[in-house]
Formats: structure tokens, C-alpha cells, sequence
């Protein structure tokens, strides 16, 4: 029998169904393989394995009596942003200490609810601030690739790269992560697997640590489109708990990846060329023109012409937002405090303590662009470039369904390489923020590798809802980039 962690999720689900073998033998080999792969990697800040076990069991009586739910007996991982009830949540962050949250987060609720079983709390940037996993307070993650003929450790991204790292290594059969600025999409790029926010307002906020609220969304890191599209329809759904989540329907999304992009008109963005950008990822860009053709759609060329103001836009509505965000960490109600010899004494220095210098980085431009002098040059104008953005898209969709873009502007690169200028790893965003500052659906998939051997990601961003045309699109690139290489 081939090794049951070989099996896909799609798979996994007729495996099971079939009953050539049980969740809780499944359940078991992703605990062995956890087990192994674990100590190098750092993927896992936690692994749940008795509760997985037990979840299983539960999920094996569950199937026995004819009642599976639609990811019944599949084991995930979750990015330990998400809260869980009763298993430790830190957000990668000291301030958070032992905190066990009292209740469970919607999106985890929703798959439990469909029979998933949880392997365990995924590691992450601290708070989710960071592109390359290096601002964990548990150690960053490793990447499972590495460049052809090199033993050079590499980021697997961030900030979802414990996600990203466990589904590429064969640790889980899928995983939670979210996105703020790209932390689904550019780890999923860097390791050769799926990664897709959907609009925001799909998947509920609740019980998810807040980064930027109007940038936050949940979404699934998976092997391959269709595992993608079981998962994100399973954690979607409105939620009366969130005020910003949509009452809408849920859409047949592993229906839509057969409708194909015959008649289709792709955007193809010039804005979307940057300095520096090495030519492969060009090429990469100009083959999947080529592969969509190929399927019957038509290329137009399109302007998105506020590009270049949204990463600095970006980097200063998130930052606000966190700085209110978190706020609420005065070492009182959650986790770690340092006493100190008044109130004010104790907040200080349980902040000073707990924080990690990137996100204590984030509160003061936060603040900064929040104060009275200065609000209306920063922040204000922040909101205007967000608008003009969300114009820019508007516009766009006049002329085309669907864009076609790179993920990121490199692959994977070495841990340390960026990670003493803060402009340098912001700049790997500049791909992916766009579609957060517009609250659109945008997906990721493996599309070819570079010269070193590591995997490259093209993006495809759909209009507000339209997470069907972006899996039609997204099936119909998998099927031409055939990638079935691995780490
Ligand atoms: N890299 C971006 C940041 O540091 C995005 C992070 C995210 O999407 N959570 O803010």
C-alpha cells in the first residue's frame, strides 16, 4: 500500500470513504511524520496528538454510521492565529504566554463541524507581521526546499510558514492561514503549494487574532486546486459573531474548476512590472499568458495605475490598525505580565517584554500615523490611495474577468537575507497587498521551478465573489504548469 501521507486530500477523502483504511490510521501517519520532520522544520509550535487521535476515533464512528460531513476524517493543520478551545494560542508571540482560549474561532468551528480532525497550532510571524517567518518569538520555520546543490537554509515565507512549510512537507493534509498583505499567498508561492484569500468578508474574523481587521481574511494552504477549493468552501459561510462577514451563499467551488476560461478575458496588468524582478519570473508571467490562450481565453492588457502607491499604503493602514489592535495586550487580561511598581509600570513593561522588535515596530508607525499632527498626511491619505486602488480594480473589470500576475517578486530566500532591513522584506509584498487593500479573492499556485530548483507562484486575482472564475482559471493553469515537483 503506498504511505498513506503520499495521498492527497481529495484522495484521502475516497480512501476513506472506500474504507481501504480509517481516519485514525491517517490521523496516525501524519503524527509519524510530524514526529520526524518536526524538530528541523519548526512548523508545529504545538501538535495536538491525543486530541487528534481522539477526534479521529470519533470521526471513524461517525463514517460508521453513515454520517460524514464533507472533510470527514482529514487531518489539518491550524496556524496558530487561530483561537482553539482549550489548546494554547500565541499567536507566535511571548505576550500571549499560556493563553487557552475560552471558545473556539469560527473558520476552525466550520471544519470540525465537517468532520476534520486538528493536528495541531501551526507556527507564524509574530501577530502575522512579517514575510519570512523570522519574527516568530518560537524560531522561524525552515523551508522544506532548498536550492539545487546548496544546503542554505531558506524562509518558506511568511507570515503563514509554518502553514505553508507542514503542507509542503507532508506534515498535514491542508492548513488554516490568513492573510493581511500576502501571508497566504507568498508562503505558498515559496513552497510549491496553493495558498488562497478569498474576498474579504467570506470567511468569518471571529476567534482569529486581529492583525489589521480590514485587512484580515482567512484561507487554505493545500497541495493542489481541488483540495483548495474543498477546504475554503467548508470554511466559509456568513457568521452573525462578525459584523464584516457577508450573508451570501456559499458557491460549488470544485464545480466551477471544470467550467474552463473559453471566451474569458485575463487582465494582464503593466503596472505589474518591477525593478529588479528577476527575467525568469517574467518568463514564468508570459507562460501563463501562454497557457491560457492555449485554453481559449482572450489576453488584454490592462492598467492598474495606483500600483505603486499601495505598498506604502499598505504599510501604513496595517500598522494602524495593529497598533489599536493590539492595544488590549497590557499583560491584565491575556497572557504575560512583568509587575512593575504602579498600573502603569506593569503595562510598560509587560508590552516591553512580550512584543518582538517588528511588531513593537508596527505599534510606533501605527501611532505615529494615527496622531493629531499627523493623521491627516498619513492615515488619511492612506484611505484615499485605498480608494483610488479599488477604482483602479473597478476599472479593470470593465475590460477583463479575471488578472493574471506573479506572486512575488523572487522565490524563497535565505533566512537572514532580509531580515535586518524592514523596506527589503516589505518590498516582497508589493504583489500581493493590492487585492487586500481592495478586499479581493486572489489565489496562488505552483507554477514552475527557477534555475536554483525552487518553486515559483502566479497569482490570479477575480472581482469581489467571483471565487468561482478564480478557481476556473486557477484548475485550468494547474493542469498546463503539470508541477509535481517536491521539496
Ligand atoms: N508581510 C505582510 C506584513 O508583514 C503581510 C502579512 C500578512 O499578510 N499577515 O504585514
Amino acid at each position: 500500500m503506498t504511505k498513506l501521507t503520499e495521498l492527497n486530500l481529495h484522495q484521502a477523502l475516497s480512501g476513506l470513504a472506500a474504507g481501504d483504511f480509517t481516519s485514525t490510521e491517517l490521523t496516525q501517519s501524519y503524527l509519524n511524520s510530524i514526529e520526524a520532520q518536526n524538530a528541523s522544520l519548526n512548523a508545529y509550535l504545538v501538535v495536538t496528538g491525543d486530541k487528534a487521535l481522539e477526534m479521529a476515533r470519533a470521526s471513524d464512528a461517525r463514517r460508521a454510521v453513515g454520517n460524514a460531513g464533507a472533510l470527514e476524517g482529514i487531518p489539518l493543520g491550524i496556524k496558530d492565529l487561530f483561537c482553539t478551545k482549550g489548546v494554547r494560542t500565541t499567536a507566535a508571540s511571548k505576550i500571549l504566554g499560556e493563553f487557552a482560549p475560552e471558545y473556539e474561532s469560527s473558520v476552525t468551528t466550520n471544519l470540525w463541524r465537517d468532520g476534520a480532525v486538528m493536528l495541531g497550532k501551526l507556527n507564524l510571524d509574530e501577530f502575522a507581521m512579517g514575510s519570512s517567518n523570522e519574527t516568530s518569538a518560537f524560531g522561524n520555520v525552515t523551508n522544506p526546499w532548498k536550492r539545487k546543490g546548496s544546503n542554505v537554509a531558506l524562509t518558506p515565507g511568511g507570515s503563514s510558514g509554518g502553514s505553508a512549510a507542514a503542507v509542503a512537507a507532508h506534515m498535514c493534509l491542508g492548513a488554516t492561514a490568513t492573510d493581511t498583505g500576502g501571508s497566504i499567498r507568498q508562503p505558498a508561492a515559496f513552497t510549491g503549494t496553493v495558498g488562497i484569500k478569498p474576498t474579504y468578508g467570506r470567511c468569518s474574523r471571529y476567534g482569529i487574532v486581529a492583525f489589521a481587521s480590514s485587512l484580515d481574511q482567512a484561507g487554505p494552504i493545500a497541495r493542489n486546486v481541488k483540495d483548495s477549493a474543498i477546504m475554503l468552501q467548508s470554511m466559509m459561510g456568513h457568521d452573525a459573531k462578525d459584523s464584516t462577514s457577508l450573508n451570501v451563499a456559499v458557491p460549488d467551488l470544485v464545480a466551477a474548476m471544470a467550467k474552463g476560461v473559453k471566451g474569458m478575458k485575463i487582465g494582464i496588468p503593466k503596472e505589474y512590472r518591477v525593478d529588479g524582478m528577476p527575467e525568469e519570473i517574467e518568463n514564468l508571467w508570459q507562460q501563463g499568458i501562454a497557457w491560457l490562450k492555449d485554453a481559449g481565453a482572450e489576453i488584454v492588457d490592462i492598467s492598474l495605475p495606483h500600483t505603486k502607491y499601495a505598498l506604502p499604503a499598505y504599510y501604513i493602514v496595517a500598522p494602524a490598525e495593529a497598533s489599536s489592535n493590539l492595544a488590549r495586550y497590557d499583560g491584565m487580561r491575556f497572557g504575560a505580565r512583568v509587575e512593575g511598581v504602579d498600573l502603569t509600570d506593569t503595562y510598560e513593561k509587560s508590552r516591553a517584554t512580550g512584543f518582538g522588535e517588528e511588531v513593537k515596530r508596527r505599534i510606533l508607525i501605527g501611532t505615529y500615523v494615527l496622531s493629531a499632527g499627523y493623521y491627516d498626511a498619513y492615515y488619511l491619505r492612506a484611505q484615499k490611495v485605498r480608494a483610488r486602488i479599488l477604482e483602479d480594480f473597478t476599472n479593470a473589470w470593465t475590460k477583463c474577468d479575471a488578472i493574471l500576475t506573479p506572486t512575488a517578486p523572487s522565490a524563497a530566500f535565505g533566512l537572514g537575507e532580509k531580515s535586518d532591513d524592514p523596506i527589503k522584506m516589505y518590498l516582497n509584498d508589493v504583489f500581493t497587498v493590492t487585492a487586500n487593500l481592495a478586499g479581493l479573492p486572489a489565489i496562488s499556485i505552483p507554477a514552475a521551478l527557477d534555475v536554483d530548483g525552487l518553486p515559483l507562484g502566479l497569482q490570479i486575482i477575480g472581482k469581489a465573489l467571483d471565487e468561482e472564475t478564480v478557481y476556473s482559471v486557477a484548475s485550468v493553469m494547474e493542469q498546463a504548469a503539470n508541477f509535481s515537483a517536491r521539496p
